[in-house]
């Protein structure tokens, strides 16, 4: 027998794609999505911040297309980086016209005497800022944007996750997006879909009906790998040739009895940063125009804001708007949540977005545990490891946190499928 572990899209994606059909699915929430979920409050529908669904793959194209009720909607990017007072579009490092002319110019200068200079830095994250976007970029968003992210010194990040992330323009678009004459898109979000209704966990309850019953509210507690069966926190066990596993990969491995010491030593370094999500409803129209806006400036306590009713108008009532507000921290759970959405809200109002007499119609949050898989030397030097010793047990991980990485809901649909076809 196939046991899949975790409903959210990886496990799924690998039940949906499984030729066999001797598979169980297993799920620790009263239903499936993961973190591809929505929740509604009083009329408003919010995801576990916003869930924009890039689509690179003619694949993944194609399923979306079959599975969901009706075509999502297709958006162009609007995207902004809020930086004394201005709204600078996304990405920063393409549209320094729009800072104040001091700015624009250190950037640029930075930019150009780091591009041709022969600054040979160590191999992480901060060092590659530098050499990358020179010293301006570097003070005015990098650094403070992904300080306010990470929660750890950005030295001891790793570089194996930039690439794909991180949009670096060459000479000639910095220049032209200093003259504010940039007329090209860059990144790999520049256009997404989003669903019309219901949010994103339309996508996983399509999938939900193409797939056998997931057996919801079964929370793995342990894993015999000697006796090849799992137990489930009622204290029922199911035995099996062949685990596929979403669980984050530190509490499955937490939950593996008689893991060898080597790989028990290992666990508490995977390290990775948690969001808070307080997702608000309020009685205004239109209080953005923008998918999203980036905060780097540490008067602001939240790095990201999202507008899940620019997503869809069927997102909110009409004549209102949404809001989503993410903020890190590095676990656990901060002590002092109150403090952090007073002074959220006093932060929302003074970056403009709500004012004093907004009524708030709508008020949820969200915790997010495993948010950001932190990529630094020990994950790099480590994690083939880990998943060696697992695979060696019959234990096949898959999925953003199983695999431990930095996927996009297209990947964990993809790693999900080729996990499947792979085993059938
Ligand atoms: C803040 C944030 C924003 C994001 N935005 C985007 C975006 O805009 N676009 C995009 O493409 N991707 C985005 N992602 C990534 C996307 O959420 C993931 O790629 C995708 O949802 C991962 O699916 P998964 O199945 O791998 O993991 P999960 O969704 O985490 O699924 C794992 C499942 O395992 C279950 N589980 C855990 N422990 C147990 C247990 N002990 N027993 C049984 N079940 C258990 C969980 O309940 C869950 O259902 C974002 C992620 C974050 C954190």
């Amino acid at each position: 027998m196939i046991v899949i572990l975790g409903a959210g899209l990886a496990g799924l994606s690998a039940a949906l794609h499984l030729k066999e059909s001797e598979y169980l699915i297993f799920e620790r929430e009263g239903e499936v999505g993961g973190l591809c979920r929505s929740v509604v409050q009083d009329g408003f529908t919010f995801d576990y911040t916003g869930h924009l669904l890039h689509l690179q793959h003619p694949y993944t194209q194609r399923l979306l297309e079959e599975l969901l009720p009706e075509l999502p909607l297709r958006h162009q990017r609007r995207a902004a980086i809020y930086i004394a007072g201005k709204y600078i579009p996304y990405p920063f490092q393409a549209n320094l016209w729009a800072l104040p002319k001091e700015m624009t110019r250190e950037c640029l200068l930075g930019y150009i005497q780091s591009y041709y200079g022969d600054a040979q830095g160590g191999e992480d994250f901060l060092s590659w800022i530098y050499q990358a976007f020179g010293p301006g970029i570097a003070k005015y968003f990098m650094i403070p944007y992904n300080e306010k992210l990470w929660k750890i010194p950005l030295q001891e990040i790793s570089l194996e996750w930039v690439n794909g992330f991180v949009p670096r323009p060459t000479l000639e678009e910095v220049i032209d997006g200093a003259l504010g004459v940039n007329r090209k898109g860059f990144g790999y979000n520049q256009e997404f879909f989003y669903p019309m209704q219901g949010g994103i966990k339309t996508l996983p309850q399509a999938l939900l009906s193409r797939i056998k019953d997931v057996q919801l509210g079964r929370e793995v507690e342990s894993i015999d790998i000697m006796e090849r069966a799992v137990r489930f926190h009622d204290g029922n066990d199911v035995t099996y040739h062949t685990l596929i596993s979403s669980l984050p990969l530190d509490e499955l491995l937490q939950r593996v009895v008689n893991l060898p010491e080597e790989i028990k030593n290992l666990i508490t370094n995977l390290r990775y940063v948690s969001v808070l999500n307080i997702n608000l409803g309020v009685k205004r129209a239109l209080i953005s125009n923008y998918h999203w806006i980036y905060y780097p400036e540490p008067s602001y306590p939240f790095y990201r804001l999202g507008f899940p009713s620019n997503l869809s108008p069927l997102m909110a009532p009409e004549g209102t708007s949404s809001l989503s507000v993410e903020i890190s921290y590095l676990p656990p759970i901060p002590s002092s949540l109150d403090e952090v959405r007073k002074r959220t809200f006093s932060s929302l109002i003074s970056c403009g977005i709500l004012r004093d007499d907004d009524e708030i119609l709508a008020e949820k949050m969200l915790m997010v545990k495993h948010a950001y898989v932190i990529y630094d030397p020990f994950r790099h030097q480590h994690l083939p490891r880990i998943l060696q010793f697992l695979r060696s047990k019959h234990i096949y991980p898959i999925g953003r946190y199983g695999l431990w990485g930095y996927a996009t809901m297209e990947e964990a649909l993809l790693q999900g499928k080729d996990m499947a076809e792979g085993l059938s």
